[in-house]
């Protein structure tokens, strides 16, 4: 039995650092400390990190004193003034490629452009970009809602960093019908991209591909999709116990990678349980 294991799966910088930030937090700052929300979307990450003293909670009116952490794809506008006049400690955490695409979103804006946001409207990265612009933005999430859009005169693009090159490229092209002057910044994040490129590379080779990640996780979910497509053998699961025997049965090449909040140690355990189910040494 040949494992290929991808050698972009698990924690991106983005991810890294937040945890990073948030476990030197606890070091540097009593109790007690906050995220408004996950910090990353993996449950198992995130009750590591309470055991450490760092609590979730869903909204910053539940927090009265302390230090709050945010999240890698940043907070809306309003819940960080909140926590400024709550006088809570903010240690932020939003990821620099995120903040990377706050700020064309903001400069496109300024410069008249409509802007659409390529992504998920209900994705916290998406709601956060759009609290610090005016009403002037669209969020579309496939061509056919662009139907229904515009023209506009000046038409300004971005995209939410974990989305697919392929949906941006689609959408792109549609745009181009919309406006005569376009604007475009592909503010997708490499480390999605190569993810994605080398998860698809495995998936064309093997017989079964595992998909390791937080079903909360939209990327691990997008890469779940896309590996799905070249190998309808794809399985998305959050921990090892959930390998099922049968996918693996009579297989010789199988395929192993995790989304960009999947701790190390369990991409880990997902291999170790692979090789004994198989009845082999790694
Ligand atoms: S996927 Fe990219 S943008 Fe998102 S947190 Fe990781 S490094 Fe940052």
């Amino acid at each position: 039995m040949k494992l290929i294991v991808a050698k972009s799966a698990g924690f991106c910088f983005g991810v890294k650092r937040a945890m990073e930030l948030a476990l030197d937090a606890t070091r540097k700052y009593p109790a007690p400390l906050y995220t408004l929300g996950p910090l990353i979307h993996n449950p198992q990450a995130v009750d590591y990190l309470e055991k450490q003293g760092v609590r979730v909670k869903d909204r910053v009116e539940a927090i009265s004193r302390g230090t709050l952490i945010l999240r890698s794809h940043g907070v809306p506008l309003r819940d960080l003034e909140k926590a400024k006049k709550r006088r809570l400690r903010v240690v932020d955490a939003t990821c620099p490629i995120v903040k990377r695409a706050h700020y064309y979103a903001k400069f496109l804006r300024r410069n008249g452009y409509l802007l659409l946001i390529v992504g998920d409207a209900e994705h916290p990265e998406v709601e956060a970009i759009c609290s610090y612009l005016d009403q002037e933005v669209e969020v579309v999430e496939s061509p056919k809602i662009l139907e229904r859009l515009g023209p506009w005169k000046k038409l300004g693009i971005i995209v939410q960093t974990t989305q697919s090159f392929g949906l941006f490229k689609e959408i792109v092209a549609a745009s181009l019908e919309k406006s005569k002057e376009v604007r475009i910044f592909n503010t997708i994040c490499q480390a999605t991209t190569i993810r994605q490129k080398e998860a698809v590379e495995i998936a064309k080779k093997v017989e079964s591909m595992i998909v390791v990640g937080g079903y909360n996780s939209a990327n691990t979910q997008r890469l779940a999709a896309i590996c799905r497509h070249v190998q309808p053998q794809t399985h998305h699961i959050e921990t090892a116990d959930e390998l099922v025997p049968q996918w693996l049965l009579n297989k010789e090449r199988i395929g192993l990678t995790a989304g960009a909040s999947t701790p190390s140690w369990i991409i880990k355990e997902v291999e170790e349980e692979i090789y004994r189910l198989k009845g082999r040494k790694r």
